[in-house]
């Protein structure tokens, strides 16, 4: 697998000239992951406008830090505290005078750090630079959010014959995240959300302790991760038979999630994407009933840039991983959600999660 740690951090160096940075602190651990391969979940790391990396941990990550960040930067184990560190390595940095942070991912206590014991070097706000780098994913990338969007649908191929009326949410959720973890997933992204009858009409349900019923409508929405990527997908079936109005809805967020998949691109705008969904939802009388935006990027993070909303202005890039998951909710009823997640191509997109669309009866 090719090092494109290289690439990234030239790619990022290139993002600060502009912005007339000398350096960056980089404070989000997903960024820290991207750049240099760190695993952990407690770090800091500054790179200089010159090419310095400076990383930092604690002596937990000692071993796992070496093998992990190796060389691409100048790793520093601290026994302390990591801002202590900083604040001695810092100086030696060459050429650093007014450096950047990243607005969305430092807590106001550090920051006060910055005005304190970091008062040397000017420090200047930012906002989503190496979330923009982490758009366009390399074909490594594609490939394990690939992998695990297959852990998603196998582990959902097993569980769904073993669902019936009689069984709880929870119970649903125990034999899912169960066979997620018989087919590979590292973790579970995100609190998986088994919701059934009524709930279903809640877009982010969890999953409670409620019984499931003959003629309920089954939402499961739940995600795999593999080697730090995420897929994420949902899938809607009804207890027993289906009833008209089930079926009905169902094809309308069917037809709206297939063809949107199918269309959506590299280029166009987010607010494009959601509307090749939403005009198809209100022509067909739920548009009220869609109250949530069409889909979020996904990569080392379960919800990453691009955004796919009715106000997202911002152009998808060639290289992002989307998801596609239109819905329509009635309160006291029920909804219906069909996620599936797609790989923006420079020539032509791609459905990474294989997964009937049919309208499944199960139990
Ligand atoms: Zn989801
Ligand atoms: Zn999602």
């Amino acid at each position: 697998m090719a090092d494109r740690r290289p690439q990234r951090i030239a790619a990022l160096i290139e993002a600060l000239l502009p912005l007339k940075l000398d350096g960056l602190l980089l404070t989000n651990a997903p960024n820290i992951r991207y750049l240099t391969g760190f695993t952990g979940s407690s770090a800091l790391a500054f790179l200089s406008a010159r090419g310095d990396l400076l990383f930092i941990t604690d002596f937990r990550y000692k071993t796992q830090a070496s093998a992990e960040v190796g060389d691409i930067a100048d790793v520093e184990i601290e026994q302390q505290n990591l801002w202590a560190r900083l604040w001695q390595r810092l100086p030696f940095l060459a050429g650093v005078e007014v450096a950047g942070f990243e607005s969305h991912h430092l807590v106001h206590r550090d920051f006060e750090r910055l005005l304190d014991a970091g008062k040397r070097w000017q420090w200047r706000p930012t906002l989503d630079l190496v979330e923009h780098l982490r758009e366009r994913k390399d074909p490594d990338e594609v490939a394990r959010i690939s992998e695990a969007a297959g852990i998603a649908t196998r582990a959902l191929a097993r569980t769904l014959p073993q669902i019936h009326a009689g069984m709880t949410e929870l119970q649903v959720a125990a034999a899912l995240e169960g066979s997620l973890r018989e087919e590979g997933s590292e973790e579970y992204p995100f609190p998986s959300i088994v919701a059934s009858g009524e709930r279903s009409a809640l877009p982010h349900a969890g999953t409670s302790a409620r019984t499931i019923q003959s003629g309920d409508l089954l939402l499961l929405d739940f995600g795999a991760s593999a080697a730090g990527y995420c897929a994420d997908i949902t899938r809607t079936v009804v207890i027993g038979r289906a009833d008209d109005e089930q079926r009905d809805i169902y094809g309308v967020v069917r037809e709206a999630n297939e063809s949107t998949a199918a269309r959506v691109k590299a280029g166009m705008r987010g607010k494009d994407a959601d509307a090749l969904a939403r005009e198809y939802i209100e022509r067909r009388g739920y548009g009220e009933a869609f109250g949530h935006s069409l889909g979020h990027g996904i990569g080392l993070e379960v919800h990453e840039a691009p955004r796919l909303s009715r106000t997202a202005e911002g152009v998808l890039a060639a290289g992002a991983v989307v998801t596609i998951e239109p819905g329509i909710y009635r309160p006291g009823w029920g909804g219906v959600r069909i996620e599936d997640d797609v790989h923006l191509g420079a020539d032509g997109s791609d459905l990474l999660t294989h997964f009937t669309r049919e309208l499944l009866e199960v139990g």
